[in-house]
């Protein structure tokens, strides 16, 4: 058998069942590679002794009708964990220990998987490179000094580095299919109302959702099946009939019809990624799609009102962290210095941006003026996505406007940080699904991605379109492991 922490997670899991490995021996082997892997920075918490702790009582009493017998894996660290720190990159969580578990990770281990660790991501997941993390910034695992994308990066760069089989991240405008694309990995950002919020730390409550990051389709079709449940705890779950997606993953997508918009291609677009969107179309094609030119007229505005409404949402959802409740605290002279302090100390400056922002926008006088008017805006470019599958059964686009970038090179310009997520943030406006696909890489061998958006809750068709599309692809990751020690 090939290296443990180099297999998929499909190919584990049958290794596990077959008992070719022990829970153990697998968990053991990405603890060892994790520990030789720290200047990635991938972990906030290492969780490794509870870990191996777990994979032996596993292998005592296994139970194989599970669908992730004993699998180790390292989540984001915005997922509540019972009993396990969760900082969601903050310095205002340093000292959070939930007591209770959120739904999707609670749905994996009801499946038989063991926590590895919590990953580092970016400030209350807002950033695109993972550099507002109070941790530090993470390296990818593509090269040294570049970045693995955010906020999920942690997550990305885990996962690239076979650090862990498999990983989940949430995306609230990017933060799922954009490190992905960064790292040559699978993304899948599910429809809006497909996973549960229920513990996870939230950034902006219309826009987030949990999703799948895996080295293949058939790993992320499997642990989309997982984590998707209904859930009463989250009054925006919904309640409809979930797919045994990766049971009924075809790479039969004959005579679906793709849709190409054109006003995807933006000013100053690099040539690598034009061509690689041209290269997708002929892909597409050759797995018996038929391409379809359509129009998506207000995508344009979709990021300046992305840039209202998540941080608006955001304002309101960082009130409560006041050092009163939980989280770090500051000392002050009385109540109102004490929650000034706290705030000014606690959040790093991208988090201080957003909130200012959100208070803005939502303030008397201003509500009208960019609130109501963004939220407007925001049906419209619904509506685009609607007239458009009237005559499409899904969409391609790139994942991002660029390759990864180098640590550093962005983050004095938020402009230009922000326009990382122009592809990306239409579909949460609309609360659409969307996958990223590795498929190919630019002139210095960085990874780059595809997107397939599809209609709500039709995970299973964009899921399709993706594995077929990636056996014609045949991406290989080349990773040089320049990292270990
Ligand atoms: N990069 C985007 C932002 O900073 C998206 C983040 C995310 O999806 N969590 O808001």
């Amino acid at each position: 058998m090939s290296d443990i922490t180099s297999l998929t997670l499909t190919e584990l899991v049958k290794n596990i069942k077959d008992k070719k490995i022990s829970s153990e021996e697998t968990t053991k082997a990405f603890i060892e590679r994790g520990e030789k892997s720290r200047d990635l920075n991938v972990y906030i918490t290492e969780d490794f002794s509870n870990a191996l702790a777990k994979a032996r009582s596993f292998d005592e009493k296994p139970n194989f009708d599970l669908k992730l017998p004993g699998v180790p894996m390292a989540v984001k660290d915005l997922f509540c964990t019972d009993g396990v720190k969760t900082t969601a990159g903050s310095k205002i969580l340093n000292n959070f220990i939930p007591p209770y578990e959120s739904t999707v990770t609670q749905n994996i281990w009801n499946e038989g998987a063991v926590l590895l660790g919590k990953l580092n991501c970016d400030e209350f997941a807002m950033g695109s490179s993972n550099e507002t993390s109070f941790f530090g910034n993470v390296q990818s695992p593509i090269a040294k000094g570049l970045v693995p994308g955010g906020s999920s990066g942690g997550s990305a760069s885990a996962l690239a580095a076979n650090l862990t089989p498999i990983t989940i991240g949430t995306d609230t405008g990017g933060s799922i299919r954009q490190p992905a694309s960064f790292t040559g990995t699978v993304g899948l950002k599910p429809t809006y109302g497909s996973c549960s919020r229920y513990g996870i730390v939230a950034f902006a409550s219309s826009l987030d959702q949990a999703g799948p990051m895996s080295k293949d389709v058939k790993d992320c079709a499997l642990l989309q099946e997982i984590i998707s449940t209904y859930d009463d705890k989250d009054s925006t779950s919904v309640d409809f009939k979930r797919n045994e997606y990766s049971k009924e993953l075809t790479n039969n997508i004959k005579g679906k019809k793709i849709g190409i918009p054109k006003e995807y291609r933006v000013d100053g677009m690099p040539k690598e990624i034009e061509d690689l969107w041209t290269k997708g179309i002929e892909y597409a094609k050759d797995c018996g799609a038929v391409i379809v030119q359509i129009s998506l007229p207000h995508t344009n505005y979709a990021l300046p009102t992305y840039y209202i409404v998540a941080p608006a949402e955001a304002s309101s959802n960082l009130a409560r962290y006041d050092g009163v409740k939980y989280g770090f605290r500051s000392k002050g002279e009385n109540l109102i210095d004490m929650y000034e302090k706290t705030r000014s100390e606690g959040f790093g400056a991208e988090v201080q941006r957003r909130i200012m922002i959100g208070t803005y926008v939502l303030s008397s006088g201003y509500y009208d003026a960019y609130y109501l008017k963004a939220q407007k805006v925001r049906k419209l470019i619904k509506n685009d996505f609607d007239e458009a599958y009237k005559k499409v059964d899904a969409i391609l686009t790139p994942s991002t406007p660029s390759a990864a970038f180098k640590i550093g090179e962005k983050t004095n310009d938020p402009v230009s940080m922000y326009l990382n997520d122009i592809f990306t943030v239409p579909v949460n406006l609309a609360g659409l699904p969307a996958i990223s696909i590795p498929a190919g890489v630019d002139a210095k061998g960085y990874p780059l991605g595809l997107q397939i958006i599809g209609k709500a809750f039709d995970e299973q068709n964009i899921l399709n379109i993706a594995y077929a599309m990636e056996e014609k692809i045949s991406f290989k990751n080349k990773i040089t492991e320049w990292w270990i020690k």
